[in-house]
């Protein structure tokens, strides 16, 4: 990848308006869902919904959230921190050799990691099931679940 200066430009959304973050989601792009971003009509994989002052809805990629929330930076930076992690967690847990365990709101990870001397290490994640729900609607759908007691 090359470095490319980023210049700021006008689309559909009004940058002169503020918008507010409300939710980061990841969308299925292989599982047939579109959307096209509210404000540069591409096709998106990660929807961002904003809200401008009058209680308007739009739907976004990263890339124009990042650009239309400038002023509001933090809050939508520390979505998107989540997000990733949300992101990062289930890479591991799709992985057919990861265990999936549901217990008290929490969704737990583990899997084997051999190492060069070929002994084996025991490695664990864990995401609460809101920030599952918020950030990837369909986590659910994508894995197989041991449900604890
Ligand atoms: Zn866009």
């Amino acid at each position: 990848m090359c470095m490319k200066i980023k210049t700021i430009r006008q689309r559909n959304l009004p940058l002169s308006e503020h918008y507010q973050v409300l939710s980061v989601r990841h969308g299925s792009v292989l599982d047939g869902v579109c959307t096209a971003c509210d404000n540069c009509n591409k096709i998106i994989s990660h929807i961002v919904t904003v809200q401008n002052r009058k209680g308007e809805q739009f739907q976004v990629g990263l890339d124009c959230a990042k650009t239309l929330t400038f002023s509001n930076y933090s809050q939508f930076s520390i979505k998107v921190y989540i997000f990733n992690q949300v992101v990062k967690f289930m890479q591991q847990a799709i992985k057919p050799t990861t265990e999936i365990t549901l217990r008290n709101e929490c969704v737990y990870a583990q899997w084997e990691v051999t190492r060069k001397d070929g002994g084996t290490d025991t490695h664990y994640a864990s995401q609460f099931t809101s920030q599952l729900n918020e950030y990837m609607p369909d986590w659910r759908q994508k894995l197989s679940i041991h449900e604890g007691e």
